[in-house]
């Protein structure tokens, strides 16, 4: 599954084949796409810029005063490939929705569920990208600004969720995510609110050290364990002892959240995980307390909600 360590390198592998290079041919398949996008002709154009932000891919097609961008956004299924034009490649054509062709390379993105046009003035308006986080695999990461945004999660919600939520920081996926809350024993059920400063950065400083590890490819791992089988502490290894411990690992799920958390019942000090549906719904009614009012995306009432308004007098028992 791609993750923000993955985009990134797909974004400085397609800037190396592309960036300064002329379109020589241009396909899009049922693109989402402005008006102004669509009057401008991609073949002929200058591939002006490819930046990554989290899991956002950004192609940036210029002519004179002119530009418009290409947006992807790989999900769970999508990739992109660079070939030269005689070189085969290794998924079928009918897969591919976009393909750039250059004179040197050829770069096909297969299955990408997003896909959309609009030119860098459109891009302000975007429902989604002017609002991403810090980029936390970039150089220039500001660190203080994505604790900024953690302290700014709804106060009901979960370190866990709050990790991996694009506005927040953007590019951490559910592995470092597991991983990180390990590593500095955490519980992904813990709420923002009852963490302090310290611990944020220390877990956001983890999941940034850990991505950057893995940013030049290779098997994914964050244990740097002889066996190269054993690169994961928690993640997906449910039943497994803990390399800690000994503990078997376990998972959970989260409310809103379809990706669960795998984490180590002893190191990380929980002793109740929601594994049903049930179960959710039981956190969820109590997440949302006696007042009942959330915005189950979260968007309106983070940015309205100052610290001090913050309702604390419903806070559900974190499970333990
Ligand atoms: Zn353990």
């Amino acid at each position: 599954m791609p993750e923000g360590d993955t985009i990134h390198r797909t974004a400085n592998v397609l800037r190396r084949a592309l960036a300064g290079r002329i379109v020589t041919a241009f396909e899009v398949v049922a693109p989402r796409m402005s008006s102004d996008a669509a009057r401008f002709d991609v073949i002929g154009s200058v591939v002006r810029a490819v930046e990554s932000n989290g899991k956002h891919l950004l192609i940036t097609f210029a002519r004179g005063d002119d530009d418009v961008v290409l947006h992807t956004h790989m999900k769970m299924t999508g990739a992109w490939h660079v070939y030269r034009p005689s070189e085969r490649w290794w998924s079928p054509r009918s897969d591919a929705r976009v393909v750039i062709t250059t004179d040197e390379f050829v770069a096909p993105c297969f299955r990408p569920p997003v896909v959309e046009m609009m030119t860098t003035r459109e891009i302000a308006f975007h429902a989604v990208l002017p609002d991403l986080g810090p980029d936390i695999i970039r150089d220039e990461f500001d660190e203080d600004e994505a604790v900024r945004r953690l302290r700014a999660s709804p106060p009901e919600r979960d370190i866990a969720s709050a990790l991996l939520d694009q506005r927040t920081i953007s590019g951490i996926g559910n592995v470092f995510k597991c991983e990180a809350l390990f590593l500095e024993r955490v519980s992904p059920w813990a709420k923002v609110t009852d963490l302090d400063d310290a611990t944020l950065r220390r877990l956001v400083a983890q999941a940034r050290k850990l991505m950057r590890l893995n940013r030049d490819g290779g098997e994914r791992r964050t244990r740097f364990a002889l066996n190269a089988a054993e690169g994961m502490w928690v993640d997906e290894r449910t039943g497994l002892p803990c390399h800690v411990c000994g503990t078997s690992v376990a998972w959970g799920y989260h409310p809103n959240e379809f990706r669960k958390s795998w984490y180590c019942p002893q190191c990380q000090n929980v002793t109740w995980a929601p594994t049903t549906a049930a179960d959710i719904g039981r956190l969820s009614a109590e997440v949302r307390g006696p007042a009942g009012a959330r915005d189950a995306s979260g968007a309106a009432s983070r940015s309205s909600r100052t610290p001090e308004q913050r309702p604390s007098a419903s806070r559900p028992d974190r499970p333990r």
